[in-house]
């Protein structure tokens, strides 16, 4: 049985062509970046291409402005803790909204108990940030306003543009998460007028433990990782080469793929979608109808639980995601689908299929084969469920 792995925001695989140009670096040429001699030099020539390679993806962005971490986890730590502590003496007020990644929120809320304030601005019904009351939750002492470029669990694309030009209007730093955007539909960090953005290499089949932080000229951030002078003094550490090459090689090819893969998995996204709806009464698609990324589909299954349709579907060999999080055992409806305003009932049946460069037509039409008999199933078994209320189509 083929696996169909449908779980591509949570990784990829790493690229065939990533893996070839990152295993010299762990054998003959494993030189520290730092070193004066010609292995050391060789190391700093490979990182500092892959710098370029990370730029071009985001350009127009100077390679210069580019800082390695060591994931998208770090970045938003590095963007969200340095700024805190850059302009702490110019106030302490912080805006984000309610749909961030954990990397975010935790953060904030880290911030929050050492003595910032902040404010989570909500989203509408399709998870799309409400730019008018992020405005008017700006005050004299907003430092930072952090809003991610689009959700890794619907797929929801957010007006960063828009953000960023108030942000910019009102002498505000802007961070945008754009972890699960760049690679997958175009991020202009310049011109999007950005500040701060944060990246990760496994998402794009690039190694896992790899991020990076955009970091614009005009940004007072404080350093977050302490030590040596690696990365200009902005980022301790030695650098992870031949991580740092695979991110590189990661971000070519996804540019080069860009264009062709998109237009392909909008086209496989909403055949899995149609199938579904197709076959089954009671479910909705989460996210914003049209402004989503091409790979993105969250559904919610209603009268079931997420978990359970997850555990039948790994039995036929198919992975995805639960929209929601398991929390020390109890079933927490996920903060995303709870800020779109969707009910926990049945937020708890919501699953994320995000697809990738392995999926094919027959991939999902496995899936839409798969999928009705297994929400049948545990239909039937459901408390919640009205026997003979509620159907297949068809
Ligand atoms: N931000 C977003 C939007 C993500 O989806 C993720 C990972 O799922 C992260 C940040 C964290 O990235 P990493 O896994 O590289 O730490």
């Amino acid at each position: 049985m083929k696996r169909i792995y449908l779980d591509h925001n949570a990784t990829t695989p790493v690229h065939p062509d990533v893996l070839k140009a990152m295993l010299p670096y762990y054998k003959e040429e494993f030189g520290n970046a730092s070193s004066l001699h010609s292995l050391g030099r060789k190391a700093r020539q490979a990182l500092e291409s892959a710098r370029a390679q990370v730029a071009c993806l985001i350009a127009p962005c100077e390679p210069a402005d580019i800082v390695f971490t060591s994931c998208g986890t770090e970045s938003d730590n590095f963007a969200l803790k340095g700024a805190a502590y850059a302009l702490g003496d110019k106030g302490r007020h912080i805006i984000t909204t309610q749909i961030e990644h954990l990397a975010v929120l935790n953060a904030c809320q880290f911030l929050e108990k050492n003595g910032y304030e902040l404010t989570y601005v909500p989203v509408d019904e399709y998870g799309i940030v409400d730019v008018k009351t992020l405005e008017k939750a700006i005050r004299k002492d907003t430092i930072l306003i952090s809003a991610m470029f689009a959700n890794n669990e619907t797929g929801t694309i957010q007006p960063v543009e828009e953000i960023a030009r108030l942000a910019r209007e009102r002498g505000i730093l802007f961070h945008t998460d754009a972890v699960q955007a760049a690679g997958k539909i175009p991020v202009r960090a310049e011109e999007i007028g950005v500040d701060m953005m944060s990246l990760s290499a496994h998402k794009i089949y690039g190694p896992k433990g790899i991020g990076a932080l955009y970091v614009n000229k005009r940004a007072r951030v404080a350093p977050y990782m302490h030590g040596g002078h690696h990365e200009k003094n902005r980022r301790a550490g030695t650098e992870n080469v031949a991580g740092i090459v695979g991110f590189g090689k990661a971000c070519e090819l996804a540019r080069a793929n860009m264009e062709k893969e998109s237009t392909r998995l909008t086209v496989l996204r909403d055949r899995l979608w149609e199938g579904i709806n197709k076959g089954l009464k009671d479910v909705k698609m989460n996210g914003h109808p049209v402004k989503r990324l091409p790979n993105t589909l969250n559904v919610s299954f209603k009268y079931v639980e997420g978990e359970s349709i997850l555990l039948n579907l790994d039995l036929k060999g198919i992975a995805a995601s639960s929209g929601s999080a398991c929390t020390s055992g109890s079933l927490e409806p996920s903060h995303v689908l709870k800020a779109m305003g969707v009910e926990a009932s049945v937020a708890q049946g919501s699953v994320r299929f995000s697809l990738g460069s392995g999926n094919e037509a027959s991939d999902i039409d496995r899936a839409i084969k798969e999928i009705p008999p297994i929400i049948k199933k545990l239909r039937d078994m459901s408390p919640l469920y009205d026997a003979g209320k509620y159907n297949l189509r068809g």
